[in-house]
């Protein structure tokens, strides 16, 4: 104990300073940490050495909670979920550990006696930038609730040092900028470097014959990189338990240095180094995967290799024998980029630790669990057969072995039909032999899922048909969920308080279905008043940080209608564009008589490779830039891009937005996630049938969604009658005009040919089918203006909404995945 708090326990003998969760204690242990682990007194402190000891004081706090979870966990050798994901983006962690503590109310009183402003403090985070978008973001939300539903889970992944860019807005253009997130210290990790597995590469196998007759193989690689874990504790909500995110960086093996030094290699042993350190280097910015990039497929085999083997010492250590990994570990798949594990797990069993194939094979089959995530045939990964087998020869040996005996399987089932073997094939033999990952999941897996009904049903009826009639009771659908936690309690305190007071309590953040208390209340006028205020309050924080950081404060009482999402064009942000242009038109034509103001508000990145995606960027910046200065328009548009969108920067924009726009072509968006978020804090929704969307509106009811558009199957129809976007081009005057307005330069200083790429693939292709939708979701925009004239109106949708979207908390998705698929219980943990 040091003298300052031996001194203090004197006065003060209730509480233990590194776990009490009083006012007092956390204003002593914060000093505490100040002082001896940043090193650092009041006065000479920086905003990142607050930081740093308000997150040790919260860190502190978790450590108890967690140690103690670990060891109820491998007392009761629980049932454990094994999350693989490349992509965490599990967001600040700092504001939301105080939320699950509960101790926020504490630590703000804390920052006041100290003098501190706990929100500066909060912002100073960075953001941990492990994801692209959505699928990143489902796996943390997603390991917030199986901590809060106390299941036994540890998330698995790769430690990026450079997560996803940071974009930087440059002249209207996207520009990227290296995610330097570690460069300060990471106060949440744990490095483990006794934790490490030797990961190889390359190589080759040779056969031998062990004394009782049976032929083995093994696997020689030509690189060894080691894996070392870097935990993060994940606590749950008002539980004790904390769960574990174990996350690998690549280092190079320090045998390495020794033995190119004694050969005289000095510069080969630091390449090796380097190229061993490259792997968990950096995140690919791509939200589908990049073809054929070495690297990234080293990632995956990397991360999923430790992760596995990780396992294997925890179930040996347990119990002995690998007999039963299959009854300790549920794994779950996260896409196609953990899908080596099938290979993996079955290298592991039958090559290092000698079990037969057919044991091997059950074992793996009943491990793992796979979740698809997309249905854009573009987006569906696979390898080069000629890199696959010069990195991972033995794997490719493996698949070409569970191919075999899967193939023949399908034979049986379905007599002489050749071309079904070969769809369904682990080898596409199509386009020069590549390796198909999906299939490879969805062969050695025992559950597969979409991530909403109708992506569920359209994976059936599409991309896994063939699977689907191989092994139909294999398909099930999970409906993606986001954490109440942090995308209401956390984001929207002032909304969470006036929930909890007319619900008459806080159960709501734990059991989301509880919001329908709210509904009773949908039309008392008292609530009205406090619900909008709320908005009002959160649109006017919002504004003034717009107004600091793009320059323009938009009016808190105009609509604020949002759109923040990865730019694609599948999502359709040219689509929303274009109604911005047709507002623009008629106040042009007709002044601004008659226009509901309103304040569009765009966020997201467009993958670096994706000129298309840039264009939009630039094109939404350039519309922007006119509108927002033309005396015509007199302030009542606003077009406003905000950059750099991620975790931390959308908990702002959710709270703020009156309009939620979900507008992708239907059939295309697999779930969504960003959908919840809006509507949880109030906002409606614009959409069109697809992904969520279709369950968001059934929960909160027709009435209160703004749908317009063709549904998947008038899309799949039109598609296949020849769609002509040219069509809708020479017929559609306000079509024409909008799309020649573009071409003329008005936006690009008299340029006509910096958006001619963009207006001509409208025109052409238009493979989103931007113009077929663009009649109807003017027309429907035209009804959300009509009903955010009307407050009453208005206000009353928004309270439903809220009150019927308990279904889209992730409390709920892992319920079912729980009890449909893993077969896992909680684990309650006591103190
Ligand atoms: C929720 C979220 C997404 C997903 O948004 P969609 O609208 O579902 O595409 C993407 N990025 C971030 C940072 C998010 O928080």
């Amino acid at each position: 104990m040091s003298l300052t708090t031996a001194a203090r326990s004197a006065t003060e003998p209730h509480e233990p300073i590194r776990t009490g969760l009083s006012k007092d204690t956390l204003v002593q242990a914060f000093g505490d940490n100040l002082f001896y682990v940043q090193g650092r007194f009041r006065e000479v402190a920086s905003p990142y050495d607050l930081f740093m000891a308000a997150a040790f004081t919260v860190r502190d706090r978790m450590l108890e909670l967690w140690i103690k979870s670990a060891r109820t966990y491998k007392e009761k050798n629980s049932r454990t979920v094994a999350y693989l994901s490349a992509e965490f983006l599990i967001g600040p962690q700092l504001g939301l550990n105080m939320v699950k503590l509960g101790i926020t109310e504490a630590a703000r009183e804390a920052g006041k006696e100290l003098d501190l402003d706990l929100e500066a403090i909060l912002e100073t985070e960075e953001e941990p930038g492990l994801g692209n978008g959505g699928l990143g973001r489902l796996a943390a939300c997603y390991m917030d609730s199986l901590a809060t539903l106390q299941i036994p889970a540890i998330g698995y992944g790769i430690r990026y040092e450079f997560g996803i860019f940071d974009q930087q807005i440059i002249d209207g253009w996207q520009v990227e900028k290296g995610d330097t997130w570690l460069r300060n210290g990471n106060p949440w990790e744990i490095h483990r470097p006794k934790i490490c597995f030797p990961v190889g590469f390359g190589g080759h196998t040779e056969q031998h014959t062990d004394p009782a007759g049976i032929t083995h193989t093994r696997w020689i690689p030509e690189l060894v990189v080691n894996g070392v874990a870097y935990d993060t504790p994940i606590p749950g909500y008002g539980v004790n338990n904390v769960n574990l995110l174990r996350l690998w960086k690549s280092e190079a093996p320090e045998s390495f240095d020794f033995q190119a030094f004694n050969t005289g290699n000095y510069y080969g042993a630091v390449h090796a180094k380097i190229e061993a350190e490259t792997i968990s280097k950096v995140l690919y910015p791509n939200d589908d995967p990049e073809v054929g990039k070495e690297l990234r497929l080293k990632q995956q085999f990397f991360f999923v290799s430790c992760s596995l083997r990780d396992m294997i010492r925890l179930e040996l250590s347990n119990t002995g024998t690998l007999e039963h990994f299959h009854k300790k570990f549920a794994i779950q798949l996260n896409d196609t980029h953990p899908s080596l594990a099938v290979a993996e797990l079955m290298r592991l069993l039958v090559d290092e630790h000698l079990m037969n194939w057919e044991q091997a094979w059950d074992i793996t089959r009943h491990a793992c669990h796979f979740t698809n995530h997309t249905l854009l045939p573009e987006a569906l990964e696979t390898w080069p057969i000629e890199l696959f087998g010069r990195l991972l020869p033995r794997h490719l040996e493996i698949i070409y072995q569970i191919n075999q005996l899967f193939l023949d399987e399908v034979r049986v089932k379905f007599f002489e039909d050749d071309d079904r073997v070969r769809r369904l094939s682990l080898i596409d033999e199509n386009n020069g032999r590549r390796v198909r990952m999906a299939h490879l999941a969805a062969v050695g897996s025992c559950a597969i899922n979409g991530v909403a009904e109708l992506h569920s049903e359209l994976l059936k009826s599409t991309v896994m048909r063939d699977f689907h009639d191989m092994y139909p009771d294999r398909f099930h659908n999970v409906t993606n969920g986001v954490t109440p936690r942090r995308f209401m309690v956390l984001c929207n305190p002032r909304l969470a308080r006036l929930i909890t007071k007319v619900c008459g309590d806080n159960r709501w953040i734990r059991d989301l279905e509880c919001l329908s208390a709210l509904e009773p209340h949908a039309d008392d006028s008292a609530l009205h008043e406090r619900w909008r205020a709320v908005k009002t309050a959160a649109k006017t924080d919002l504004s003034n940080w717009l107004g600091q950081e793009t320059g323009i404060a938009p009016d808190p009482s105009s609509l604020f209608d949002i759109q923040a999402k990865r730019i694609h064009e599948y999502k359709r942000q040219h689509l929303n564009l274009l109604h911005v242009l047709a507002l623009y038109e008629q106040i042009k034509n007709q002044g601004t008589d008659g226009i509901v103001p309103r304040t569009f508000i765009f966020g997201g990145k467009a993958a670096p490779g994706y000129t298309m995606a840039k264009l939009i960027i630039k094109l939404i910046n350039a519309v922007g830039e006119v509108i927002n200065h033309d005396p015509a328009v007199n302030g009542t548009l606003r077009v406003i891009f905000m950059p750099d969108f991620n975790v931390k920067r959308g908990q702002r924009l959710y709270p703020a937005a009156d309009l939620s726009e979900q507008i992708s072509l239907a059939g295309k968006e697999a779930s969504g996630t960003g959908n919840m978020k809006f509507s949880m804090n109030g906002a409606l929704t614009i959409g069109t049938l697809d992904g969520a969307n279709v369950e968001i509106r059934e929960e909160v009811g027709a009435e209160n969604f703004f749908l317009f558009g063709m549904t998947a199957a008038e899309v799949q129809r039109r598609q296949a009658e020849g769609y002509d976007p040219y069509q809708i081009y020479s017929t559609n005057a306000q079509v024409k005009s909008l799309l020649d307005l573009i071409a003329s330069g008005l936006f690009s200083h008299g340029d006509a040919g910096l958006f001619q790429p963009l207006v001509e693939n409208l025109m052409y292709q238009d493979p989103f089918m931007v113009l077929a939708d663009f009649h109807d979701y003017v027309e429907c925009q035209r009804k959300v203006a009509d009903a955010y004239g009307d407050p009453r109106h208005w206000t009353r949708m928004s309270i439903l909404n809220v009150a019927r979207i308990g279904k889209f908390s992730s409390d709920r998705a892992i319920q079912e995945y729980a009890e449909r698929i893993w077969q896992v219980e909680p684990e309650p943990v006591s103190l």
